[in-house]
This record gives C-alpha cells, structure tokens and sequence, in this order.
C-alpha cells in the first residue's frame, strides 16, 4: 500500500483524500495517514499531493512510517 510520510506534518493540503477512491485517509496527530489494510494501491493519490508526502510501502523512505500509518488509521 501507499504511506504518508513526513512531508505531510502541517501540511492542510486534503488533495489526496478527495481522490482516494476508498476513502482510506484518516486524519494522525498532525498529519494525515492511510490505511494499509483499505488502501487498494491504485496510485491516484501520490501526484496529488502537493507535498509530495505520498510514497509506496516499497520505498526506502517510507519505512519508518508504515507503522505510523497503521497505528494512527486504527485508532479511528
Ligand atoms: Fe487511496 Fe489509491 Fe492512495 Fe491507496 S493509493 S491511499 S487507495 S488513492
């Protein structure tokens, strides 16, 4: 699945929830975060947003944040 990192921090950009098409995005402390488990790695959001925040699980730069991720999407 695709993960938010930590360019979102702050960010107030919601480009990337109004396109994901399972509503995957739930709001973390002060951050967005997608859940694994919904998201249906289609891709859409990762250009969107403007912070360039949106990476996938794959990517090095993500992986302290998967975690994160799942943590703050369960909580909801
Ligand atoms: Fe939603 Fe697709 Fe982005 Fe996953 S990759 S969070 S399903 S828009």
């Amino acid at each position: 699945s695709y993960v938010v990192t930590e360019n979102c921090i702050k960010c107030k950009y919601q480009d990337c929830v109004e396109v994901c098409p399972v509503d995957c995005f739930y709001e973390g402390a002060n951050f967005l975060v997608i859940n694994p488990d919904e998201c249906i790695d289609c891709g859409v959001c990762e250009p969107e947003c403007p912070a360039e925040a949106i990476v996938p699980d794959s990517e090095e730069r993500a992986a302290p944040w998967t975690e994160i991720n799942r943590k703050y999407a369960s909580v909801w």
